[in-house]
């Protein structure tokens, strides 16, 4: 692929940048950390900007992914698999040899003493680092994608949610407040993505901070139980992973040249569907296995409300079995087996709690709730969600956490499949199967076999990134929301090369 003067100008650029961390983390670098961190992000924000404008200014209207497949980077060549590799090997330094990275973490003490008043952690250097990528490289998708209206600002909002909500409110407010829990260090973090609230020192810092500390008992409480299937209802799971995320904005901004590796074969959503649903029944059991030791025998206080060891078994109860009968309802009515399992597994929670109350047990599944944690926190929280979900960006795809791994993405997906007003319509009679949407689907959804039928796409998987509904040269996919009743039901008319027939 020919590369222009501009855009060479702008990699010179931020390469240049990047070899200032690399000089950083291999301690060639020791001193002026000011300088040196802010040389090096004002070069590779140059850089990345100055890219951006070469590969896409001065060209016709419309989304440019010429080459994707010829390129080493992007097509899974040998750059995409040394990028891989370096990727992970970052991600292994990052969750289990910090100190290894202890040249290039110091390199951040300037930055974070004025933001939070303390010495650069690993989590610090990541943050901004995260955040970073997602500001720049969110503006170089505004401007790829900039004729249409719906990427411009989904990738604003996912900019401003990082940027405010995940980054800079809660560094500052790290410097006034004393540790408040989880929701200190990231207000948009929604259970069951963010699995830590079940942890014991998290529950003990909210009820040591009087009212703030309380206030974010309840903000986790209302975002998984109100604000979550409210959302998903009325405008499908999009209006998280696509808007607000932090995995998803990295995705869609520093991945989004990978979007077109992710599998689409029948195989690899059979796995989809296995992997994601295992995670979030063990994030459930372990959940309920790690609150019910806390919450049983004792009173736990907040500023104004003392939950008492029976308030919290009823809520559970009633939490969990409204749950099963609202699976169970809809089970009757779409006979889905996923329904069916979800229903009894909930029944047996509601079970073992009760077992645990009446019967003072306290590790309701025979097992420590910590090992459970920690096979966890390793498993998934660390090598899936970050050494395979951004590690394998160039080999796997951009979505590899959201679509395999992600537990929420699981919650929500349950809602969109079964009770929500979001689908992707297709007007079959356009398509010329061209297969751009299918291509682009980072969800590994076969859009074009959808629209070959006319039939709408009511996929639990579906991010409503709606690139698929971008790149389609004929206006054949459009996302909405609308009234549930025909939601499911295909197209009577089913166009194929021989001719119309009637889709029975
Ligand atoms: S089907 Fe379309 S909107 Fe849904 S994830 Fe795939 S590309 Fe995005
Ligand atoms: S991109 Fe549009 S025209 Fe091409 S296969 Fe998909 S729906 Fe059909």
């Amino acid at each position: 692929m020919h590369t222009n003067r501009v855009q060479k100008f702008g990699l010179f650029l931020g390469a240049a940048g990047f070899s200032i961390f690399v000089l950083a983390w291999t301690g060639v670098i020791t001193g002026a950390h000011t300088l040196f961190l802010w040389l090096s992000f004002s070069l590779m924000a140059a850089g990345i900007l100055i890219n951006t404008y070469g590969l896409y200014g001065g060209h016709t209207r419309g989304i440019k992914n010429n080459h994707v497949w010829f390129n080493t980077l992007t097509g899974r060549g040998l750059l995409g698999w040394v990028s891989g590799i370096v990727l992970t090997l970052f991600y292994i330094q990052l969750y289990w040899f910090a100190d290894s990275l202890s040249g290039l973490i110091s390199m951040f003490d300037p930055l974070s003493y004025l933001l939070t008043g303390g010495k650069a952690s690993q989590w610090f250097l990541y943050g901004t680092v995260y955040t970073f990528l997602i500001f720049f490289l969110g503006i170089k998708f505004i401007y790829k994608y900039r004729h249409n209206r719906y990427q411009v600002i989904r990738t604003i909002s996912v900019i401003i949610f990082q940027v405010l909500f995940a980054y800079a409110i809660p560094h500052i407010l790290e410097a006034f407040n004393d540790y408040q829990g989880y929701f200190g260090k990231d207000l948009k973090q929604i259970w069951p993505l963010n699995y830590y609230i079940t942890e014991s020192y998290q529950l003990d810092a909210m009820s040591q901070n009087g009212v703030s500390g309380t206030f974010y008992f309840f903000w986790g409480l209302i975002l998984f139980l109100i604000v979550t299937p409210v959302f998903t209802y009325f405008y499908g799971k999009r209006w998280y992973c696509s808007w607000v995320c932090g995995c998803g904005g990295l995705a869609e901004t520093a991945g989004d040249s990978f979007r077109q590796l992710s599998s689409k074969t029948r195989s690899s959503w059979q796995i989809e569907r296995w992997v994601v649903h295992s995670v979030m029944v063990f994030v459930l059991l372990m959940t309920v296995a790690s609150l019910w030791p806390y919450f049983s025998g004792k009173d736990y206080k907040l500023s104004f409300i003392t939950i008492t060891t029976p308030m919290f078994f009823y809520s559970m109860i009633f939490l969990l079995v409204l749950s099963a009968i609202g699976g169970g309802l809809l089970y009757w009515k779409r006979r889905h087996p996923l329904l069916l399992v979800g229903t009894i597994i909930l029944l047996l929670i509601a079970g073992a709690l009760s077992f645990g109350y009446f019967g003072g047990v306290k590790d309701i599944f025979s097992v420590n709730s910590r090992s459970i944690k920690k096979v966890y926190g390793f498993l998934v929280g660390s090598a899936f969600a970050g050494v395979i979900g951004v590690g394998f960006y160039p080999l796997l795809g951009n979505r590899v956490w959201c679509r395999f791994g992600c537990p929420m993405a699981g919650y929500m997906g349950i809602i969109q499949r079964f009770k929500s007003k979001f689908r992707i319509t297709t007007n079959g009679a356009q398509c010329i199967s061209c297969g751009n949407c299918s291509t682009y689907c980072e969800q590994g959804i076969d859009v074009r076999a959808y629209a070959q039928k006319g039939e709408n796409i009511v996929r639990a998987s579906c991010v409503g990134c709606g690139v698929c509904s971008a790149v389609c040269p004929r206006g054949v996919l459009k996302l909405e929301n609308g009234p549930e009743e025909g939601r499911f039901d295909s197209n009577p008319l089913l166009i194929t090369k021989d001719g119309v027939k009637l889709n029975s």
